[in-house]
């Protein structure tokens, strides 16, 4: 997301993210979710790379942890104890991978990958196969001696088990890290203890976890069931771990828990796959997830690859799509429904949330954005599970700008709608078109759709629409398309013949052309020669209605009002059933291809009256070669077609543009005719 005040932006962003920080990790509180953080963190992270000059050595961007919450003694770490960088897809994996290959050109990379656990990072220090020490992350270079509380952990091994082919982990120094976290199943009991005894039940399992290690008092701690599970293994030598894969083996054998499902793979497939395979199936495991964690599993290579920032380069966490992302309101936009409901929306900047960019969300009505209080300009944290529709959930106040006013819903309507008069009637929530019902607006959006520029079915002009409207026959544009003889028959105006005549029209239109399905759709502001264009540069329904604003905008004579007014009719609900009712029913409207026309790039301007053919059939024509019909001479018109004497101010324009001037002869050639 681009900020258009970056410097301001990142400001803001540090201060608050530092906050998020400190109740994560020295208050165990967090006040947010890690996707709301994570999406903030990126949101920053980007405007650093665009502008490194704004990076500060405080940005959160720049440590590891938190600062110490004291009460314990510190302990320098061995070797420090890195975060991890997020990727997100594959094309992140693949990036990553090319990355290390620049740095090591040539080498083959063997990967290795677990589960990522949830918790909070610990490192245990056994001397002679001793535990003498246990210490949390920290700052990645010096963390707290929290060993009194680690030997409550039933699982943490007080001595390492003695086993064949692994005892020269016995002797001298063995570091072993891994997380700590708690069970699903043992946080739930502890909820259920916590409600019973009447007290506030605890947030989440990861910051339970690390506010349990850092109690003073380790009796405490023994009454909250903790687990270990570890994920390294180092030894002042580091050639006597050569693989994590080896790691890991050596840890069971020495009597550690770790997860089981770690696997070696030669190739990133092979990784993927596993991605794939830990998507759902991560829910049922006993503790949380927040990824997966992608290595380098030869560890030599591991450290020629280095460290870069507070991340080592071999190594990835591969974050799974998150429900949750922020963004930024661009605009708020109302579309008006066929029954004259005024339904606003929300425009963001483009975001990927649950796997799909998501530039729009319905935010119902004036109501729905007065609870919200959500103002364009705003950050707000959208939601989207699955297919499930995005809704803007709240706003992230602490990012509001101090000038911004709350929105005023019917000084947008009289902005977007000058023409049309509004009211909310009593104990309603929705405004409406004043004066004009549902079945009015009904009407005059299937006679749109049906007119001559749009689908052009033949006998369904004003009256048939009316009646077919009135007897309940037809809801919506779709309808048409399920009418049958006999329902058709039942009314005064049809007798056998006209019957059977509408509904082969309709039939008829099926397959429409897309520029005159998206035309007759009725979308404020798309004329003819536009819904041409949007035509031409989506190709497809599906494209246009998934086109971001700026893409609409880069389509000629698409200005910011007519593109906001495409994606606010797209994000509408009530349309988005409306085109899979089309779909069901069988309209599959298809697109020509017209840029390769013999009159592609070309534009016609007609003045005064053709002798062999009406206007809009001329339009028709230069349109089906690829070329564009303007109504007025502008910069960019080819032909001026002079169908009469030509007047003075547009001989002028077209003097000025140098536009040519042809007459009706020219003109029927150039079509072919
Ligand atoms: P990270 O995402 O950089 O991951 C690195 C850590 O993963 C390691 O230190 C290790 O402890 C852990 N890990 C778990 N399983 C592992 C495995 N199998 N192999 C190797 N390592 C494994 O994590 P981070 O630096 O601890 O913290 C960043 C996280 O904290 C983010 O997810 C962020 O959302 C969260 N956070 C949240 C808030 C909030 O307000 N909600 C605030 C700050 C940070």
């Amino acid at each position: 997301m681009s900020a258009s005040r970056p410097a301001e932006r990142a400001a803001e962003l540090r201060q608050l993210l530092s906050t998020y920080s400190y109740e994560y990790h020295v208050l165990d509180q967090p006040s947010v979710s890690d996707a709301i953080y994570d999406s903030l963190f990126g949101e920053l992270k980007k405007i650093e790379a665009e502008h490194p000059e704004l990076i500060t050595p405080d940005s959160p961007t720049q440590r590891v942890g938190n600062a110490l919450s004291g009460g314990f003694k510190k302990v320098r770490h061995s070797s420090r104890m890195l975060s991890l960088n997020d990727v997100f897809d594959r094309q992140d994996v693949e990036d990553w991978v090319v990355r290390m290959d620049k740095l090591l050109p040539g080498r083959k990379h063997e990967f290795f990958a677990d589960i990522k656990m949830d918790g909070l990072a610990c490192a245990l220090i056994y001397e002679d196969g001793l535990l003498i020490q246990a210490v949390t992350r920290g700052d990645s270079f010096v963390g707290e001696d929290v060993t009194a509380n680690v030997r409550t952990i039933k699982n943490v091994p007080l001595s390492l088990r003695r086993a064949k082919g692994f005892e020269q982990f016995l002797t001298g120094r063995t570091e072993v890290r891994g997380e700590i976290v708690m069970l699903k199943k043992d946080f739930a009991k502890l909820n259920e203890r916590q409600k019973a005894a009447g007290k506030p039940e605890f947030a989440n399992p990861r910051n339970l976890a690390a506010g349990t290690i850092r109690q003073l008092d380790p009796k405490l701690v023994a009454e909250r069931p903790l687990h270990f599970r570890a994920y390294d293994l180092q030894r002042d030598d580091p050639a006597e771990v050569p693989t994590n894969m080896f790691a890991y083996e050596a840890l069971t054998a020495l009597g550690l828990t770790r997860n089981m499902q770690a696997s070696v793979f030669d190739d990133l497939n092979g990784v993927m796959k596993f991605v794939d395979n830990w998507d759902q199936k991560r829910h049922d495991l006993p503790f949380n997830t927040d990824g997966l964690v992608i290595k380098i599993n030869d560890r030599a290579q591991f450290a020629e690859l280095g460290i870069v920032g507070k991340q080592p380069r071999a190594a990835v966490a591969y974050k799974y799509a998150a429900e949750q992302a922020t963004t930024v309101v661009r605009d708020i936009v109302i579309s008006i429904g066929r029954t004259g409901a005024a339904t606003p929306v929300a425009v963001f900047e483009p975001t990927v949330v649950a796997g799909t960019t998501v530039q729009h969300a319905s935010l119902h009505n004036a109501d729905e954005i007065t609870r919200l209080d959500v103002r364009i300009g705003d950050t707000v944290v959208i939601f989207k599970a699955g297919d499930i529709i995005p809704q803007v959930e709240s706003v992230v106040t602490e990012l509001r700008s101090k000038d911004s006013r709350p929105f005023d819903f019917e000084a947008a309507l009289k902005h977007q709608y000058p023409e049309l008069k509004f009211e909310r009637p009593q104990d309603e929530v929705v405004y409406r078109v004043k004066g004009a019902t549902g079945p009015l607006l009904l009407k005059k959006a299937v006679e749109h759709f049906a007119s001559k520029a749009a689908l052009d079915i033949d006998t369904l002009g004003e009256k048939n629409v009316g009646a077919l409207v009135d007897a309940g026959l037809v809801d919506d544009m779709a309808d048409i398309y399920r009418l049958t003889k006999n329902q058709v028959l039942g009314l005064e105006r049809f007798a056998d013949i006209s019957a059977a005549k509408l509904i082969d029209a309709i039939a008829d239109k099926k397959s429409p052309s897309l520029e005159r399905f998206i035309y007759g759709l009725g979308i404020r502001h798309v004329g003819v020669q536009t819904a041409i264009d949007l035509a031409n540069r989506f190709g497809s329904l599906e494209k246009l209605a998934t086109a971001q604003l700026d893409e609409l905008e880069a389509v000629d004579g698409v200005g910011e009002v007519v593109a906001e007014s495409i994606a606010a009719w797209f994000a509408d609900p009530d349309n988005e059933a409306l085109l899979k009712k089309f779909s069901n029913l069988g309209v599959k409207p298809v697109h020509q291809d017209r840029s390769n026309g013999t009159l592609a790039g070309q534009n016609f301007v007609i003045t005064g009256t053709l002798q062999s053919m009406g206007r809009d059939i001329a339009a028709e024509k230069i349109r089906a070669l690829g070329g564009g019909f303007q109504s007025a001479v502008a910069k960019d018109t080819t032909y001026l077609v002079a169908g009469g004497k030509v007047g003075e101010s547009k001989l002028k324009k077209a003097n000025e543009y140098g536009t040519k001037i042809i007459d009706e002869a020219e003109f029927l050639k150039l079509i072919g005719e």
